[in-house]
């Protein structure tokens, strides 16, 4: 007998519950573990996956695990507060964005790292002269703080050109049909879409040279906050809305309402969007999610074989014609 459903792809609470609490405990445990051997896992990148350490940073991969679980810790205990709206945490939705999750991982490995170093040689053959190589001289705290700006700044840009040009919104709107937001929504991403804003994005930071200090705190931070506020929770984080974005300002960024539509684009910071004139102002409003697109290729049951044929669907939907202008 399968897990009984309470809605349609939707898991009741009661029997996963204690499955969900042993595999968060077991996690737990594995994070803190990878946390506390950092030479071990140093070690295991290199002699067992070196493909994998080339891409990915030893210390990265270090904290990764112990962040996410944290996020996964602050989420769960946080919807099951004041989720945005009612349901189970874990539901078709989410396990199809894992599924996206799980893909940009390994479309990271295969592709988006080569793409971004032949696109750096590319900018250094043709494009050498944009770079502002007084910033190599800076006081290290001061390229970090430049580094992250510009990259802040330079993923609004890529964000509001990826709504603005008909084309590119083809290919986002893929990230804006999930009704069910939750934490790796921010993964549900076409290829062709992460692609343009990894080329928008590359060229603006490449500017700065390579002289930016990386800041690992930095980096993990940044990978999972987005996570964060893609989750369905019921959360403004009061004055901090004016430097940060929200769970609830990025809930009208994907509302289905068109007051809402083409605000709110910022991706750490929403200080470009108060700026720039995109913010939008209520900080109350926790609307339905999605694209007005009846056709648009759901997930429905949630199982093996339906988010997988679901994954190619949604890949081919933008190709195939996509939700047209709104
Ligand atoms: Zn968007
Ligand atoms: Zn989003």
């Amino acid at each position: 007998m399968g897990i009984p459903a309470t809605r349609s792809g939707e898991l009741s609470d009661r029997p996963v519950g204690t499955v969900l609490v042993m595999a968060w405990v077991v996690l737990g445990a594995a994070s803190a573990l990878v946390a506390l051997a950092p030479s071990a896992v140093a070690a295991f990148l290199e002699e067992v996956l070196p493909v994998l350490s080339r891409h990915v940073r030893p210390e990265k991969a270090v904290y990764s695990p112990i962040a996410y679980w944290c996020l996964l810790t602050v989420a769960w205990g946080a919807h099951r507060w004041r989720p945005a709206s009612p349901g189970a945490f874990v539901t078709a939705a989410f396990r199809q964005d894992l599924l996206w999750y799980l893909l940009t991982m390994a479309s990271r490995l295969l592709f988006l790292s080569a793409f971004v170093a032949v696109l750096g040689a590319f900018y250094r053959q043709h494009l050498g002269f944009l770079e502002v190589r007084a910033v190599a001289a800076w006081h290290p705290a001061a390229q970090f703080l430049a580094g992250v700006m510009v990259a802040d700044f330079a993923r609004w840009l890529s964000h509001l050109v990826r709504h603005k040009v008909p084309l590119f919104w083809r290919f986002h709107a893929l990230h804006h049909s999930q009704r069910d937001l939750n934490l790796f929504t921010d993964a549900r991403v076409h290829p062709v879409d992460r692609m343009v804003s990894a080329t928008i994005t590359t060229l603006v930071l490449l500017s700065l040279g390579n002289a930016t200090p990386v800041v690992m705190a930095w980096l993990v931070f940044e990978t999972v906050y987005p996570k964060l506020y893609h989750a369905n929770l019921r959360a403004n984080f009061g004055r901090l809305r004016f430097l940060l974005v929200t769970p609830q300002s990025h809930r009208v960024h994907h509302s289905v309402e068109p007051q809402h539509h083409d605000r709110n684009f910022g991706f750490i910071f929403s200080i470009w969007d108060w700026l720039f004139g995109t913010q939008y102002p209520g900080s109350d409003d926790y609307p339905l999610t999605g694209i007005p697109d009846e056709n648009f290729p759901l997930e429905s049951s949630g199982t093996a074989g339906d988010l997988l044929r679901t994954t190619l669907q949604q890949l081919w939907y933008p190709i195939a014609g996509g939700p047209g202008k709104r």
